[in-house]
């Protein structure tokens, strides 16, 4: 593990202490290595099993966590409900943050340091770069970045692997495309740091204006993974095993204009699909907006809702972790 993930020494006692992730937060998929992942999907698994079995289990009764979303969410603010609820725990929502201090002009130290007194974890987020850093900075409980602005959104990319190994059964040797809005989009700016463990070639298709940051394809290519930069699928669809869909991200755009230019540039129809291997799986962190077409859904190489339901798995796991349950 990195010694990235920040200690923390003010947690309650009757916790397993010495558990690897207890206390810790969540902020950047930079504090994971290879063994950490093995043990988190190894963690997701268990969960999975115990949901399938029994639904509903004890094993965070007593703990609360404050889902604190200052933009909108439906997957991930909901699935890291469930999952604290699966295991027993309970939430406190807030996210209609006009209706709380924040709306008064109170800063995110101050809302993160009133939160914890109430709450055991806190998922944040923000749709500032940095924010869950500067939170996991204050907080004496862990942080949980849930995507801040353009930046990252680590439980997402987690959940991505997750889904690729479930689907997949391997990840190394594997070719992903992501496709889309590259620059904004933050799971693709976590998924490709943490595909950087594995032996992967990634490409990335996208309109010029979108293209993925020159800081992480200069990380990534420091470490000696292949990565080739396209306008257009169909030079490298045949040989993608993953197909990483995303959303133009309308409301990061400082120019309306471009946006204009590049909404559209892609949709993937089942006619698109006759090109890709038939064991390829096509994946969406969601919402779409018309960029994967409905006709597909019903090709079994569509994963984007099975990806949403591994997604609760990892989040339970995540929680157990960081909570010294697992
Ligand atoms: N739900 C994802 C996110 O929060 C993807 C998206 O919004 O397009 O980043």
């Amino acid at each position: 593990m990195s010694t990235y993930a920040p200690q923390n020494p003010h947690l309650p006692f009757g916790d397993q202490r010495t558990a690897p992730w207890y206390g810790k937060s969540i902020v950047s998929v930079n504090q994971f290595s290879r063994e950490d992942l093995t043990y988190i999907f190894a963690v997701a698994h268990e969960m999975r099993e115990m949901v399938v079995r029994i639904g509903t289990f004890d094993l965070l009764k007593g703990k609360i966590l404050a889902n604190l979303f200052y933009e909108p969410s439906t997957r991930t603010s909901s699935s890291f409900t469930a999952a604290m609820e699966r295991l027993g725990g309970s939430v406190i929502p807030i996210n209609e943050v006009k209706y709380s201090s924040v709306s008064k002009g109170e800063s995110l130290p101050d809302t993160i340091r009133s939160l914890e007194c109430y709450a055991d974890v806190v998922v944040l987020r923000h749709p500032q770069k940095g924010a869950s850093a500067l939170a996991a900075r204050y907080a004496r409980k862990p942080i949980i970045n849930a995507g801040d602005g353009a930046g990252e959104h680590p439980t997402q990319a987690l959940l991505d692997l997750f889904t690729i190994r479930e689907e997949l059964r391997q990840v190394d040797g594997l070719t992903v495309t992501m496709l889309g809005d590259l620059r904004y989009g933050r799971t693709v700016h976590s998924l490709a740091r943490l595909l950087s463990l594995y032996n992967v070639k990634i490409n990335y298709v996208s309109p010029e204006v979108v293209a993925m940051p020159r800081e992480i394809i200069a990380e990534l290519e420091a470490k000696g993974i292949p990565q080739a930069e396209y306008t257009a699928l169909e030079a490298c669809l045949p040989e993608t095993d993953v197909l990483y869909v995303t959303r133009i991200q309308k409301e990061r755009f400082e120019n309306p204009e471009e946006y204009e230019q590049v909404k559209g540039a892609y949709v993937i129809t089942p006619e698109t699909l006759k090109a890709a291997k038939e064991r390829m799986i096509v994946m969406h962190p969601l919402p779409r907006v018309g960029e994967i077409s409905m006709d597909v859904d019903d090709d079994p190489r569509a994963a984007y809702f099975r990806q949403m339901e591994y997604g609760l798995y990892v989040r339970m796991a995540l929680l157990a972790m960081v909570l010294g349950k697992a």
